[in-house]
């Protein structure tokens, strides 16, 4: 702990895993003899690099690039980048170290990695985002490669930056390789990958429902957090499962529609327009918009059956927790990383709610991601009804995996330890077959 001491999001979610394997590990000495769970959680490589662009003004900015290639062992490192001020060594290496679980639940052959920079893209034009762009990955393209390491999007990354990056991947290399995912439609993308993990979060959730109660989204009220790509699909898909979605937010504040959120406005202003939430509430009648403020519940205040957290990290604390199960919340899936606060997460244990924690719940992103490397590697493209079909069947397995992996180690209905013990297995597994070379 002492050599990460600083690191205090990597350290929450290695703490987190250990703690769900404790079992595990008295039950199988061999983890010990061959240092499985101290290899794992040192990153195989980690890349640190400069990146410096020129804005419109013909000034000289400097930012920092990461890329955190954590484990493949059971395949090319995998995970997404992400742009955003607040990114540092250890938010990308908590994404990376989750990203190992996430990925072995998907039971699709991919190791875990994850990327980004402390580049702010809010305010920038597209030319600055696009010589942001083409300089991270001038140094990037060195360290990835679609056999190697295959980076996709995260916050602040979606089918513009992936393209900017592929175009300047193609240009260094001369190669038309699916050296990175969520790529646009026209050149190598897959048909609902854009939808992928707010879908998957859905997905799972009407499982879990499914499975312990015998219950379903229908007639349901669903708050979400978050206005990106992950909380516009799971609001999507919460829709044509019967549910009414009422809340969403951005990093400035949140809005309540009680007649259920307006899916189309909510496109229009953050996929077109890269607009404020506070234009969803002046074109929409029925919606209040609530600037954020710091100690206030935000989405969580409401009355509502199922929470999907979909924006970041340690969004949602002990007090909000406490606040959704007074009004009678049953089931929470995470669509972000980490959005709960170990204390939330502690809360709706402890009150019998329903939790889908990230690694699995969220997975069906990065799942889709690999049946993009799927499909470039055989140079077709399946229907959107063929991928979401195995999107579907992959997030109803992961869920049985944590729940019969919960029930194995005599901890049922706590798909928290579930998930991390079913990730665990089959990359530790691979780890002691492959030697202890590193
Ligand atoms: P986007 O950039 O598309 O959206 C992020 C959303 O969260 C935006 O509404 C943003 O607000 C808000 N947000 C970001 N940071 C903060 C913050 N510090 N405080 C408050 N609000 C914030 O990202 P995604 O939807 O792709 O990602 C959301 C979460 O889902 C992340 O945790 C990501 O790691 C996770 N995830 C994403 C996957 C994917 O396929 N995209 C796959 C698996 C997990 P604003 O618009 O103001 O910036």
């Amino acid at each position: 702990e002492s050599r990460n001491a600083e690191q205090k999001e990597f350290l929450q979610a290695v703490s987190e895993v250990l703690e769900s394997l404790e079992p595990v590990v008295a039950a199988n000495p061999k983890l010990e003899e061959l240092g499985v769970i101290e290899r794992i959680v040192e990153p195989e490589r980690i890349i640190q690099f400069r990146v410096s662009w020129v804005d419109d003004q013909g000034k000289v900015q400097v930012n920092r690039g990461y890329r955190v290639q954590f484990n493949s062992a059971i395949g090319p490192y995998k995970g997404g980048l992400r742009l955003h001020p607040s990114v540092n060594l250890s938010v990308i290496k908590f994404l990376g170290f989750e990203q190992i679980f996430k990925n072995s639940l998907t039971t699709l052959p991919i190791g875990g990695g994850k990327g980004g920079s402390d580049f702010d893209p809010k305010g920038k034009s597209d030319m600055e985002i696009m010589r942001f762009c083409q300089s991270f990955m001038t140094e990037l393209a060195k360290h990835i490669g679609a056999d190697t390491d295959v980076p996709a999007g995260d916050i602040g990354v979606g089918a513009r930056e992936i393209g900017y990056m592929y175009g300047q991947y193609k240009r260094l290399r001369n190669e038309f390789t699916g050296v990175l995912t969520g790529k646009g439609l026209s050149y190598g993308g897959s048909l609902a990958r854009t939808q992928a993990t707010g879908y998957g979060v859905c997905y799972f959730t009407q499982e879990m429902l499914k499975s312990t109660k015998g219950e379903s989204f229908e007639g349901k009220t669903v708050a979400v957090s978050g206005a990106g790509n992950v909380a516009i699909y799971a609001i999507e898909k919460a829709y044509q499962l019967g549910a009414k979605p009422v809340t969403c937010s951005d990093s400035t504040g949140w809005i309540y529609d009680p007649e259920g959120i307006d899916l189309d406005l909510l496109k229009e202003i953050k996929e077109v327009k890269r607009a404020r939430l506070s234009e969803y509430a002046a074109a929409r009648p029925s919606a209040e918009y609530h600037e954020k403020k710091n100690g206030e519940h935000g989405v969580w205040q409401y009355k509502v059956d199922i929470a999907l957290p979909c924006a970041t990290q340690n969004e949602l604390n002990e007090e909000d927790a406490k606040m959704l199960i007074a009004n009678g919340v049953t089931a929470v899936a995470e669509g972000a990383n980490m959005p709960s606060t170990p204390e939330a997460v502690a809360a709706f244990q402890a009150a019998g709610v329903l939790f889908g924690p990230a690694k699995a719940a969220n997975a069906g992103g990065v799942a889709t991601s690999a049946l993009e490397m799927s499909q470039n590697s055989e140079r077709l493209h399946w229907t959107f009804e063929e991928v979401d079909s195995k999107l579907k069947g992959i997030m109803e397995g992961i869920f049985h995996a944590c729940d019969d992996a919960s029930k194995k180690y005599g901890m049922e209905g706590n798909f928290v330890a579930g998930a991390n013990i079913a990730g665990f297995e089959k990359v530790a597994d691979a780890m002691m077959a492959q030697g202890i070379a590193y």
